[in-house]
């Protein structure tokens, strides 16, 4: 079965309500004749109200960019997956490294989040790749192996069946050095072999996006590899022509 491609855009944390009404609007223009693609978007938790509204019934799928692993409680600061659903959310990223460098998340607490994800109808994107150090040292596999490990670890199949992959060479993320087709494929690649020796056929199925600088001139290039099935696109997604172009490329 052919997989359907995915493009996102991660919007980090920029675009406040307003901004993030005009982009989604023009998003909502720009795109409104593409299908065959999945889209969305992960404005920052407090523009998410204001996106949601806008893209209701236009194809493009809004996501929340963090969760806690826990619905409710304590947890000051914190999104909960349950509230981002009822806010319209339909997606989750999890172990974006940003989060992994800068708040110290795991793969034990991605596992966590990724549980808190399906529990709360979110479908997650969970994010791996290897720092520049670990890519010198020749330790790619290694390390996007051991984070599908710990991360997928609390999945039932069915729900690893309908997870999406960002593999994200952390020194490709906001770098503006991106990875080569040949690169990126190859990772792919040996993702997809490592989901199946686990899984099974459902290796198959699996979508895995390509992160790390995508931006229109160099999206048709990676996303015509083989095993790579779309994008999570940072800076670039914060411009509608830029983003469309994107899109349009993994068509
Ligand atoms: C990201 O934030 O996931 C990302 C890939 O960012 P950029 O496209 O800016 O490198």
């Amino acid at each position: 079965m052919a997989r359907r491609p995915f493009v996102a855009g991660n919007w980090k944390l920029n675009l406040g309500p307003t901004a993030a009404h005009q982009l989604a609007t023009a998003l909502r223009e720009g795109l409104a004749d593409v299908s065959g693609c999945t889209i969305a978007v992960f404005p920052t938790a407090l523009s998410v109200g204001s996106v949601v509204p806008v893209l209701k019934g236009s194809g493009i799928a809004v996501g929340v960019q963090e969760i806690e692993a826990k619905a409710s409680g304590a947890f000051t600061g914190g999104n909960s997956a349950v509230m981002a659903r009822e806010a319209g959310c339909e997606y989750a990223l999890v172990g974006h490294s940003e989060r992994r460098q800068l708040w110290g998340e795991t793969d034990a607490s991605c596992a966590a989040k990724l549980v808190a994800a399906y529990d709360a109808g979110l479908l997650p994107i969970y994010c791996i790749g290897e720092t520049l150090d670990e890519r010198r040292a020749d330790r790619v596999d290694e390390v996007v192996f051991r984070q599908l490990e710990g991360g997928l670890a609390k999945l039932a199949p069915d729900q690893v069946a309908a997870i999406t992959l960002a593999y994200e060479p952390v020194w490709a993320i906001g770098t503006g050095e991106v990875a080569t087709p040949d690169q990126a494929q190859a990772v792919h690649a040996s993702i997809r072999g490592w989901l199946r020796e686990r899984y099974g056929a459902v290796a198959d199925d699996i979508r895995i996006q390509y992160g790390g600088s995508v931006k229109a001139s160099n999206a048709a290039d990676l996303l015509s590899c083989p095993d790579i099935d779309g994008a999570l696109v940072g800076g670039a997604a914060l411009e509608a022509a830029g983003f469309a172009a994107i899109v349009r490329a993994s068509l």
